[in-house]
């Protein structure tokens, strides 16, 4: 017999007023209100239970750190940093490592949620997680950053682990952070757990090609919208915000086939030309000596969001999110939108867009090369088996085709845009999951 209710406790009054606390409030962020819209627009379109869809609207578990890090100058300054895991519904958890200014628990929540529907679209046995530090990299020394990685490497150590949440690089994050990180958790334990991380170094337990992954299945994104729209990659003309990790190898690879780069930019500004930016000699400069953009000389110079403006083909928002607002979306001039950004776009820019006629290839699409990429680094670590370039690009690649094909066939079936279609697929599949093991007690 299930015991019973007692009745009223006395706290009706709090219950009805509108209390600091709502359901939810803990999660408000712009980023989780636009990831939340989306879902719901998927969710209607597969018809999802109302049950399931507190189920996954809420992430199931959130880490909060506050840390101290001594500075060079020998300071004391104190770091906030964040894991949160979307649902526990498929495998462990993945997802990047993010620092950067604006990085907060509602935006982790947001991103968190996003990776979840990115492994599910592949087919890959990961949910979804993220984290990061609040801080600017840039203003960070490389003793200070390493600090400041393995502190915050060591307060997540009860949350992570090769078989519970496996973290990557994303946002100011890269292989070095990875290293500290990897060496950090193997300190604790004992012993070398690569696994416990992905975009390692090779030497580490890396995995070839997963530097360029992100970058490159945006690429084959890319070709296979435009072979839809019945357009050769060959002269198209592509516009790219972000010349980080992702931005740069886009630029680079587009450049080699033969698409034109009419501008590029950076968190210092923006450069154009019409003509189409030397890539190759502007990678090389810019590497030479962590140089930005505003300091290149052989081009104009525009802000770093004219970029977005800039009369083109295909524009790839691939730096931060929430770029592609409602006055920029009545205001891009191209036929196609690639999202190497998580969340580029907001809610009403995505109407606009809709409206104008402009295709959009989503995030957890455009972007998903990454962390398929990182699924086979975790692979072969745990398998100590490594593999060769050729193996990992055509792996990698079959993956991407299929999922875009699964997006295509979902729009077509469901007649709704690309990225109502590709969450439709991965929610199906994570509500099955979650179906399938129903509740516990
Ligand atoms: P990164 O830190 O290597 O590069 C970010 C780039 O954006 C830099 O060039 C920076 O200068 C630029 N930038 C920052 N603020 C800007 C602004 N206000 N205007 C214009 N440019 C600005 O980061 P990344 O790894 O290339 O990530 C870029 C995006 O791709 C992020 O949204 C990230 O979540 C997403 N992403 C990255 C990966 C990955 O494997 N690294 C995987 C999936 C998605």
């Amino acid at each position: 017999m299930p015991g019973e209710r007692r009745g009223t406790g006395g706290w009706e009054e709090l219950l009805l007023s509108d209390c600091d606390v709502a359901s939810g409030a803990e999660w408000r962020s712009e980023l989780y209100a636009i990831t939340v819209a989306q879902f719901n627009r998927a969710a209607d379109a597969t018809g999802l239970e109302p049950e399931m869809r507190t189920r996954l609207l809420e992430p199931r578990r959130s880490l909060v750190v506050n840390f101290p890090v001594r500075m060079d100058d020998r300071e004391v300054r104190s770091f906030t940093g964040y894991r949160v895991q979307h649902t526990l519904a498929i495998g462990p958890t993945k997802g990047g490592i993010r620092y950067a200014p604006g990085v907060s628990l509602g935006e982790c929540a947001a991103l968190a949620m996003l990776m979840t529907f990115k492994c599910a679209l592949l087919g890959l046995p990961f949910s979804g997680a993220k984290g990061g530090v609040r801080c600017d990299p840039n203003r960070l020394s490389s003793d200070e950053l390493e600090r400041v990685t393995r502190r915050y490497a060591a307060e997540l150590i009860p949350v992570i682990g090769p078989d519970r949440d496996i973290p990557a690089p994303d946002m100011g994050t890269g292989e070095r952070e990875m290293a500290w990180f990897m060496d950090t958790y193997s300190q604790q334990v004992g012993y070398a757990v690569p696994a416990v991380v992905t975009g390692k170094p090779l030497v580490l337990g890396g995995t070839v090609g997963r530097r360029s992954a992100t970058g490159m299945g945006v690429v084959i994104c890319l070709e296979a919208a435009l072979e839809r729209m019945g357009r050769p990659l060959g002269g198209c003309r592509v516009a790219i915000q972000g010349f980080g990790n992702v931005g740069a190898v886009i630029a680079d690879e587009l450049h080699a086939r033969g698409a034109v780069i009419v501008g590029l930019s950076d968190v210092s500004g923006g450069i154009a030309d019409p003509d189409g930016l030397d890539v190759p000699t502007l990678l090389a400069w810019s590497r030479e000596g962590s140089r930005f953009l505003r300091d290149w000389p052989n081009a104009r110079h525009i802000g770093r969001t004219e970029v977005l403006e800039l009369p083109c083909d295909v524009l790839v928002p691939a730096a931060l999110e929430r770029q592609i607002d409602a006055d920029r979306a009545a205001r891009v001039c191209c036929k196609l939108v690639v999202e190497a950004a998580n969340g580029p776009t907001t809610t009403e820019a995505d109407a606009i867009l809709a409206a104008r006629g402009i295709a959009v290839v989503p995030d957890i699409l455009a972007n998903a090369g990454g962390v398929t990429v990182s699924y086979f680094e975790w692979v072969q670590d745990q398998q100590k088996f490594f593999w060769g370039a050729e193996e990992v690009a055509q792996r990698m690649r079959q993956l991407m085709l299929a999922a875009f094909e699964r997006v295509i066939e979902s729009a077509e079936r469901l007649d709704v845009s690309w990225r109502t279609a590709a969450l439709s697929v991965a929610i199906e599949r994570v509500a099955e999951a979650a179906r399938m093991r129903s509740l516990y007690p």
